[in-house]
């Protein structure tokens, strides 16, 4: 080791601009130990507090990113582009929209995460499919790319190992809400897939990691110009989160709205959304030229049954039952629901779904990890029966509650009857989709880096 830890935690501490070198030996320390981990959560907290520049995220962003390995996709002819969410309630876009860009001419080489605390995972949701394998091999995985221009799976463990370090570290030591750690912890899993362009749905509100709209939009800004940075492609999405995304909350539940969707019988918002991000990759993929023309393709993709084909492919291709998506009866169900109701005398709208505790709630019936080995119950859920703005009789069901065992039934609804709120009049339609942060050039400005 060239400079000492303290010592690179000393010119943070003190609010200078650390350089390529000094981050680099953080990165490496990290994961060869050589930088301990109180030194390096000493350092992640100077950062929470000092902040970095530009370049500094740049660097480290490149740093976490080569800790491991990089894949290359070079027999691959078409574009390659990604999504990736910061997190929500209900968002399974990634489950339509991956089989539609595949449709419509991309190659989606798509690696997911799991749900994070009150959040869903993508991978969470495909496994409620019996069969469907999260894990593929190298040589399964470029096959299954080359033959149906479509996968999803799970990062692989040598994949950003110093992010699957400081992530850790994070997670306990109040050390997770920085930009700048953020931006260079998503960046360098997704810019390590190997793929030419990233569309990115960065969520604001109850629901999301960014509390509100300035924060949500700095995060959005920082990630677009920190790929730029590393010759990046990006498109971000400002998203609203208040609500949950469609209506269904549960990995078997949001499978089967999942594929209504692919059918073109999904939810408005969860299809606005879904249409708007896959737009955004066809155009940057260079497939069509405006957000106009990619739509088109979009609603033929659905119409023609070719989106819901490309889903049925992957579920084939990664040893799922695809039987599931003709008869969704067969995915797991719990067979026990119960409608929830508020005590309202009179016919009232509905003000606010606090996203976060509709999240919790799914958690709390088994939907989501309560610890790092806890089991997931697939079948389990919410299912929304009004969303903001819709009228609800006098004793009208909101939700119907599908569970296991009554404990966490009650549990459940004990979070919920807080997140509800009814009013008088109806709420104003806020919109979903409240900005967009764009970077086309390829070719990086980073001095120095691979992709220069
Ligand atoms: N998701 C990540 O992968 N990293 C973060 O720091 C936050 C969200």
């Amino acid at each position: 080791m060239k400079i000492r830890p303290q010592e690179i935690i000393a010119r943070k501490r003190d609010g200078l601009a650390l350089s390529r070198g000094e981050i680099q030996e953080f990165v490496d320390g990290v994961v060869s130990g050589g930088f301990r981990d109180y030194q390096a959560t000493a350092l992640l907290m100077a950062i929470v507090l000092r902040g970095m520049t530009a370049e500094e995220t740049g660097f480290l962003t490149e740093a976490m990113m080569r800790s491991g390995r990089i894949v290359e996709l070079p027999e691959i002819t078409r574009p390659k582009v990604d999504k990736h969410s910061t997190g929500g309630v209900g968002d399974k876009v990634s489950l339509i929209l991956a089989p539609l860009a595949a449709a419509c001419g991309l190659c989606v080489p798509m690696m997911s995460g799991r749900g994070l605390g009150h959040t869903g995972g993508t991978l969470d949701k495909l496994e409620a499919i019996p069969g469907f394998r999260t894990r593929l091999g190298d040589a399964a995985y470029r096959s299954q790319l080359q033959a149906i221009h479509l996968a999803v799976i799970g990062q692989s463990d040598d994949m950003a190992p110093a992010d699957r370090k400081l992530y850790a570290l994070r997670d306990v030591t109040a050390t997770v809400e920085s930009i700048p750690l953020i931006c260079a912890s998503i960046l360098s899993k997704k810019l390590a897939e190997g793929i030419d362009a990233l569309v990115l749905d960065v969520k604001f509100g109850h629901g999301a990691f960014m509390p509100d709209e300035a924060s949500g939009r700095e995060l959005a800004e920082s990630l677009v110009a920190i790929s730029a940075q590393m010759g990046q492609p990006s498109t971000a999405l400002l998203t609203r989160m208040d609500q949950p995304l469609g209506r269904m909350v549960g990995n078997s539940l949001e499978v089967i709205e999942a594929i209504d969707c692919l059918r073109g019988k999904g939810p408005d918002d969860l299809m606005e959304l879904t249409y708007a991000l896959c737009a955004e990759m066809l155009v940057l993929g260079g497939l069509h030229s405006s957000e106009a023309s990619a739509m088109e393709a979009l609603e033929s993709a659905v119409a023609s049954g070719a989106a819901l084909g490309a889903f049925r492919e992957l579920v084939e291709a990664q040893g799922g039952d695809a039987s599931v998506i003709d008869d969704p009866s067969r995915l797991p169900r719990t067979g026990q629901s119960k409608d929830f109701a508020l005590d309202n005398e009179q016919a009232l709208y509905v003000g606010q779904l606090e996203a976060r505790s509709f999240g919790e709630a799914a958690c709390l019936l088994g939907a989501g990890r309560t610890g790092t080995d806890s089991e997931i119950h697939p079948a389990v859920g919410l299912e929304l029966l009004k969303k903001i703005g819709e009228r609800v009789e006098p004793g009208e069901a909101i939700v119907r509650i599908h569970y296991e065992d009554t404990d966490s039934l009650e549990a459940a609804q004990a979070r919920l009857n807080n997140a509800i709120q009814l009013s008088e009049q109806k709420p104003e339609a806020l919109p979903l989709i409240i900005g967009r942060i764009s970077h086309r050039t390829h070719g990086s400005i980073i001095p120095g880096s691979k992709h220069e």
